[in-house]
């Protein structure tokens, strides 16, 4: 079994000279990171190799590629265009940075982005075994984890994107959300940098696609998919050890002489609308205007590494800074100093150290970053314990670098104060706060983020697998089969809504369809059998719906009980006072919550909200537990949250005592019960150890076994009629 890493683009730079291909390993974190993965083993990295290779050299570039343990995917320059510029660059990058009116919906953009997700998993299929572990890398590659999952069904995947997640009002924007949302749902454990974009994810999901979430996990029909925040870290160490090294050090000197009463600020940034460069050279000038005894005394150096100037939206950017940096130079520079030290270009890591290790503030003030990893870097290089990181809240770094100075990045006085204490700070709380943020960037570094993902993708796997085995289809279907087959006095507890038929917004809608009534009719010819069916509905609704066929009614989670051919008898010494006052309070609820209604029952209320605002409904289920709870518990009445209801009743009535009582003068040999709500948990717990008991819905439960949904009960319960006709021969 190996793991196979999937990206857009490979760690590797090909560089053609003379007609001769050099390959170029790259030293960027994720690289670092995923290193000791790739590398070992027959483990593989697939992806783009960066440039285009004309068709009669790929066997050749394959062949060199594979001695790094590397494998390409060749696109043309068609497909870079509008997989990758477009799609990936002009419609996801600014909507997940939240800019969505520089986003372009365009067709062919997202024809292409379909096909060429669809190129890169030909190309894994080429290498993937059964039993793979696969790790798909970031925004370019949201519909891979689908397309594999249909290849191999019981892949392992897992997906780390490392950019935000956006809000749902922002997401659902996208004309192809659903697609999206689907293909990364093909993943067990889809990871982001902070907690805030699993909210975001979860929330989206639950709302644009028929899946449900119970805290982390989401329910999609056949799995569960982990969501998870997995902050990136960097390589510590390296940049922690840099500045002792010959090189850096002759840089420092260098970059130092001439400057040594001077207080740096530093910046470094790829070219891009979301990192908030104007931003930050506005506050600058802010600075400059309103504190002027910093002038000749502070210099910022702004690195800004070239990227997509080649897109319209970027070289405007590029255009304005170059305008702002001048004119701001022009006006405050004196003949032997300059407010700004702007550089457009990268620099080798050398020169990053000296800036990093030397430079007396970082100021980091994105719009909207993923993690941003400049600030990491920035922390790991003061191995002094010295120096100010400023930081946007904006980045997700800021969620775990909380010693840094924090900063909103469209408030330009706020990042002006922040920079005045900044120069202003003690040597002491300087050392205080860096040596707290280093041992968070220490600890939490990319090789630690790597090992947590994967430990974390194998749990998610084992506990698939062994929820797996409680899946009451093949073989445990088998089993139920065989011992219904041996068997000559049975009872089958039904409960109805949720396990016969599916839930619809209307409750009178969900009546029982005919394949239900025959299904329930050749239950009941096999005298063996006694058919129960034990619901939370009114008694009225039961007679109405079953009284004509040879079952057992109980209605009202027990209220109400009926044995065929006799008539309803209700539990005795129960009260119906308390009704009116319960009902006035949840009317109160209803006046406020648009969709929600009041069922009545002859011993229960029920607060109805399927069809109220998602998350508004659960926000006022919450709120009337929090303040009916203690009317209910002094009036000897259960509360009880039910899916998409909240239920009052007597505390005597539940399903549990209902299901006892009606076996306690009986003797059954064999008893299944199948429930999907938590009402049918107390028929689960008091049944006697070799009942079959059988959840539906996935999620935990006392029961033994579990089946997905209402088809898969219809299903299991045929298979018992059939079987029962084979024994008969
Ligand atoms: N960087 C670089 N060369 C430079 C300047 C910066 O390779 O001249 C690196 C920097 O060390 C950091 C990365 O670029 O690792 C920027 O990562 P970040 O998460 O801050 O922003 P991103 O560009 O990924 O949005």
């Amino acid at each position: 079994m190996k793991t196979v890493i999937i990206s857009n683009r490979l760690p590797v730079k090909i560089i053609e000279e003379n007609n001769e291909y050099t390959f170029i390993p790259s030293e960027g974190g994720l690289a670092t990171g995923l290193g000791d993965v790739y590398k070992s083993g027959n483990s593989i990295w697939i992806g783009w190799p960066g440039i285009e290779v004309p068709e009669e050299r790929q066997e050749e570039v394959t062949q060199k590629l594979a001695e790094l343990n590397l494998f390409p995917v060749f696109l043309t320059q068609n497909e870079i265009n509008l997989y990758y510029e477009g799609f990936s660059n002009e419609v996801l990058w600014p909507v997940f940075h939240y800019l969505v009116t520089y986003a372009h919906y365009e067709q062919s953009y997202w024809d292409c982005y379909q096909s060429v997700n669809e190129k890169f998993a030909k190309s894994a299929m080429q290498v993937l075994g059964r039993k793979d572990k696969i790790w798909i890398q970031d925004y370019q590659l949201l519909l891979l984890p689908g397309i594999l999952r249909e290849k191999l069904p019981n892949a392992t995947i897992g997906f780390f994107q490392h950019i935000p997640f956006p809000s749902y009002e922002i997401f659902r924007l996208i004309p192809w959300r659903e697609e999206l949302l689907n293909g990364l749902i093909g993943a067990d454990l889809i990871g982001f940098h902070t907690y805030d974009d699993v909210r975001h994810f979860i929330s989206t999901a639950t709302r644009l696609l028929p899946v449900q979430s119970s805290s982390n996990v989401l329910n999609s029909h056949e799995r569960q998919i982990v969501v998870e925040a997995f902050p990136m870290g960097i390589d510590f160490d390296k940049f922690s050890d840099l500045p002792a090294t010959e090189k850096v050090k002759n840089e420092i000197n260098y970059f130092r002489t001439g400057k040594e009463d001077m207080k740096v600020i530093l910046s470094i940034d790829r070219l891009d609308y979301s990192k908030g460069i104007l931003e930050r050279l506005k506050a600058m000038e802010l600075l400059l205007q309103h504190h002027p005894e910093y002038i000749g005394k502070i210099e910022l150096f702004m690195i800004v590494v070239p990227s997509r100037d080649t897109v319209p939206q970027y070289s405007e950017l590029r255009d304005q800074i170059d305008q702002f940096v001048g004119n701001l130079n022009a006006r405050y520079r004196s003949m032997n100093w300059i407010p700004v030290n702007y550089f457009y270009r990268s620099f080798p890591i050398e020169v990053l150290s000296a800036l990093y290790s030397t430079a007396d503030i970082c100021l980091v003030t994105p719009m909207r970053d993923g993690m941003n990893l400049v600030s990491k870097e920035y922390v790991a290089s003061r191995n002094r314990n010295d120096g100010v990181l400023i930081l946007s809240e904006m980045a997700g770094a800021s969620k775990e670098l909380t010693d840094a100075v924090i900063v909103n990045p469209n408030n330009m006085g706020d990042i002006m104060e922040a920079i005045v204490t900044a120069l202003k700070m003690p040597l002491e709380e300087q050392q205080l706060r860096m040596t707290a943020m280093r041992a968070i960037v220490e600890k939490f570094n990319v090789k630690h983020w790597v090992n947590n993902f994967i430990l974390r993708l194998n749990e998610v796997k084992d506990s698939q697998k062994s929820l797996l085995t409680k899946h009451a289809v093949n073989s445990i279907n088998e089993v139920i089969a065989a011992k219904y087959a041996k068997t000559t006095d049975r009872v089958l507890f039904l409960d109805y809504d949720g396990t016969l038929v599916d839930f619809t917004g209307n409750i009178d809608d969900a009546s029982p369809d005919d394949e239900l009534y025959d299904l329930v009719e050749n239950l009941t010819i096999d005298h063996a059998n006694k058919v129960v069916i034990i619901s939370g509905r009114r008694h009225e609704t039961l007679e109405q719906w079953f009284g004509h066929l040879k079952v057992d009614l109980i209605a009202e989670h027990g209220a109400w009980q009926k044995s065929y051919g006799d008539k309803w008898n209700s539990l005795p010494l129960l009260t119906d006072q308390w009704k009116l006052e319960i009902k006035a309070l949840l009317e109160t609820y209803t006046d406020r919550t648009p969709g929600s209604f009041i069922e009545e029952k002859s011993y229960s209320l029920v607060w109805h909200y399927r069809k109220a605002e998602e998350g508004l409904g659960d926000l006022r289920a919450n709120e009337i537990v929090s303040h009916m709870k203690i009317l209910a518990a002094d009036k000897g009445l259960q509360l009880m949250p039910g899916n998409k209801v909240i239920e009052f009743k007597n505390i005597e009535v539940n399903k549990g005592k209902a299901a006892l009582n009606w076996l306690y003068d009986k003797n059954p040999d064999f008893i299944l019960a199948l429930g999907d709500d938590h009402t049918d948990e107390d028929i689960f717990k008091v049944l006697p150890d070799d009942a079959f008991t059988i959840k539906v819905g996935n999620n935990i439960s006392e029961a033994k076994y579990y089946l997905n949904d209402f088809k898969e009960v219809r299903k299991l319960l045929w298979s018992l009629v059939k079987e029962e006709f084979v024994e008969r021969g």
